[in-house]
């Protein structure tokens, strides 16, 4: 079996073969830093957490590179006052730093609550200036930027001028592009309209800023993943990831930079994941349409009638393919709930069965793993993955009923390879067993306030938290060892 992957830049599927047999080295570009993450920015990662996921699972040494883009995101009619960043500053009375750090926490928080992996290395583009400003002095020096009024441009007639294609990947004609273009970004300062920043001269109003040749500014956002990519995985490496609506400009510039800089295309397979929409327009927070991780997972919300378990949305997000747009409704979770439902007792059920090694099953196991591990290889196939996986559920519970018979070879191969797929390629958690460990973590909790009671004699609260919990069903037993409880 070999792994397929889809390559936007070609558009077709191809055999995955990387530089380096054996080893990965994957760069998706990782969320601005400047409000909160959406439902749909979640998805996008989710996807290559997936990715990430599965390629390990089939044994690669994957080196992971996720990037945080906490400077010079600027909005597309280029007005530096319209810098998301000083926006936000404004916005929340808070320093551009103080943005930074807060929806960062909140970004790692959101990831960890829908159990995505952290990525290997995970870059700042401030942390990473100086590269940046050495890359634009490479491109200057190499007859492919400009500076222009302190800003430094990318010269994307130039490019193409020495046979080099600006616009491979999103499919533009450079022609067309030149017409289609109004020239809001630079205000005059550019050769031509689609020319990009590679550096921004600062207003007086912009507050993240850092020396350079070309005086006080800050990078363009396209360079920033450039410098980051090359610096963590070299000129040229296997994969990159990232969103549909980033393909252009942002990626096409990013081929841009990677070949006029070092002569060669910096990426070998280009992967874009789809969009989730609601009530079937894209998610965004422009538009409002939109709803955070948090309210989803809480219930407090307009859009759907009850709150998710984190487990639950991500096996929804994974019942569809990465590259297939999904539209996220109250109807949609419901139908995932059941089936996340059904899916985690078939693996407890599991547990209880007891193998026969006398009878032939129907059921041919080595057929079935070679059918879920064909839908991992082609593309990265999970809604097919878990198709094949509710098979197994069907079986299982025929078992259960005494339907069905397995060998104890079977049981044990069975067993380990569901909770390969179930927990560590999808990447699903048991919601029960969750539940019990928070409920241990709350008891042990209210133990320690009742001794603190007792400590300060205040036996009134520490016979009422006793009574509470016994009327609860939880009965506190105090021994030589410390206070532990009972489930009654
Ligand atoms: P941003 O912080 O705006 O750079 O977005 C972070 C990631 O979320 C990018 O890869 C975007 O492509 C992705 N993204 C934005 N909106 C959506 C959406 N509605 N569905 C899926 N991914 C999205
Ligand atoms: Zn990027």
């Amino acid at each position: 079996m070999q792994l397929k992957l889809y390559n936007s830049l070609t558009g077709e599927k191809e055999i995955f073969k990387p530089i380096l047999e054996g080893n990965v080295g994957m760069y998706v570009c990782g969320p601005t830093v400047y409000s909160n993450v959406h439902l749909g920015n979640v998805r996008t990662f989710l996807s290559f957490d997936f990715i990430y996921r599965t390629l390990m699972h089939l044994g690669y040494k994957v080196r992971y590179v996720r990037n945080i883009t906490d400077a010079g995101h600027l909005t597309d009619d280029g007005n530096v006052d319209n810098d998301r960043f000083v926006k936000q500053t404004r916005l929340e009375k808070l320093e551009p730093m103080e943005i930074v750090q807060k929806y960062t926490v909140d970004f790692h928080k959101v990831l960890e609550m829908f159990n995505l992996l952290p990525p290997n290395i995970e870059p700042t583009a401030t942390g990473h200036i100086v590269e940046q400003i050495e890359l634009t002095q490479k491109l200057i020096d190499r007859g492919f930027a400009y500076e222009s009024n302190g800003s430094v441009y990318f010269d994307v007639l130039e490019y193409n001028k020495r046979g080099l294609n600006y616009g491979e990947l999103s499919k533009r004609n450079i022609e067309e592009l030149f017409a289609n273009t109004r020239d809001l970004d630079g205000q005059g300062e550019k050769k031509n309209p689609q020319d990009f920043a590679l550096w921004k001269k600062a207003s007086p109003a912009h507050i993240m800023r850092w020396n350079s040749p070309w005086g006080e500014g800050f990078p363009g956002w396209h360079l920033e993943c450039t410098a980051m990519s090359t610096k963590y995985l070299g000129e040229k490496f296997d994969i990159h990831g990232g969103g549909m609506d980033l393909k252009f400009p942002h990626h096409e510039c990013e081929i841009a930079q990677g070949k006029a800089c070092n002569d060669i295309a910096p990426v070998n397979y280009w992967m874009h994941a789809n969009m989730l929409t609601m009530n079937s327009q894209r998610m965004s927070k422009s538009t409002g349409n939109y709803i955070l991780p948090m309210q989803l997972v809480t219930g407090e919300n307009d859009f759907f009638e009850k709150s998710f378990h984190p487990s639950i949305v991500r096996f929804c997000f994974l019942q569809a393919h990465y590259r297939s747009v999904l539209d996220i409704s109250n109807d949609a979770m419901i139908a995932s709930e059941k089936g996340f439902i059904r899916l985690m007792e078939a693996v407890k059920v599991l547990n209880n069965i007891t193998p026969d090694n006398g009878k032939q099953s129907e059921f041919n196991l080595q057929e079935w793993k070679n059918k879920c591990y064909d839908a991992l290889n082609d593309d990265f196939n999970s809604p097919i993955l878990i198709a094949h996986l509710f098979e197994a559920v069907k079986y299982i519970f025929a078992l259960n009923d005494g339907k069905e018979t397995i060998s104890s070879e079977d049981l044990e191969d069975l067993k380990s390879t569901l909770n390969a797929f179930i927990y560590d390629v999808l990447g699903l958690q048991n919601i029960e067993e969750n539940n019990n460990e928070k409920l241990d973590q709350t008891l042990k909790v209210l133990i320690e306030l009742r001794n603190q009671a007792r400590k300060s004699k205040n036996f009134d609260l520490s016979d009422q938290i006793r009574d509470k919990l016994l009327a609860e069903g939880i009965e506190l037993k105090d021994g030589r060892d410390g206070t532990t409880y009972v489930l009654n």
